[in-house]
């Protein structure tokens, strides 16, 4: 029931313990090993929960672990490694903050993008480099129609707060965005969706972007 018992790295753990967390909380001791061992995986998880931390470890472990993978430079095009959709700036920011301090120091990195804000800065981030995005549904669909974002090099997808994305109408955006990670060249991908309720809605989408899941409920 400790973070050095799951193998995330000693980079990450030590930023864990930078961040003070002592043990991990339900959701994380549960989600943890799960996404280490590869599965795709449904966790029905409330703000407060430390979800953030539970879907930014294994994908921070991940991405150390795959910092070989050759991606396409030169062009505007930006090719990140990992997704994190979620409803609203102030969802994306906050997460942006953790997942940046849970990579410090591994060079992984962290950009976030939102839309209602002026783009200009957003796209001089994206330049910089970009490992995990953060992002809103409407505003990254701007920037994969712009060819700014391309989606392709995507392993790690999480969509946090899904129901409330539903709620808010983005559907058919998250579902033009993970279109665009279906098509070629995009190799095997991991998907987590987190949703504080279970509904139709997202039995539907859990069935439609998910293979062969864990469903778990804390
Ligand atoms: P979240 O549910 O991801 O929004 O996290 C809620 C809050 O709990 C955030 O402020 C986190 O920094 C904090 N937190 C997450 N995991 C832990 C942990 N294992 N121990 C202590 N605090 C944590």
């Amino acid at each position: 029931n400790t973070f050095a018992e799951i193998d995330l790295g000693e980079a990450v753990n030590q930023n864990i313990r930078r961040c003070k967390y002592v043990k991990p909380t339900p959701v994380q001791r549960n989600a943890i090993p799960i996404l280490l061992g590869g599965r795709d995986l449904m966790a029905c998880a409330q703000t407060g929960s430390g979800k953030t931390a539970a879907f930014c470890f294994p994908i921070i472990a991940g991405i150390m672990r795959e910092q070989y993978v050759q991606r396409p430079h030169g062009g505007r095009t930006v090719y990140p490694l990992a997704l994190i959709l979620s409803p609203t700036r102030e969802l994306s920011c906050q997460i942006h903050d953790e997942a940046k301090k849970f990579a410090y120091q591994t060079g992984v990195k962290v950009v976030v993008v939102y839309g209602g804000a002026p783009v200009n800065q957003q796209l001089r981030e994206l330049e910089r480099g970009v490992d995990i995005l953060v992002a809103t549904p409407g505003r990254l669909v701007d920037l994969v129609e712009r060819a700014r974002v391309s989606l392709h090099m995507i392993r790690y997808l999480a969509l946090d707060e899904a129901d409330r994305m539903l709620d808010m109408g983005f559907e058919p955006q998250i579902r033009k965005i993970v279109e665009q990670m279906d098509m070629p060249p995009c190799g095997r991908r991991q998907t987590m969706l987190f949703s504080a309720t279970f509904p139709k809605e997202i039995q539907r989408l859990a069935s439609d972007f998910l293979s062969n899941y864990i469903f778990l409920a804390v």
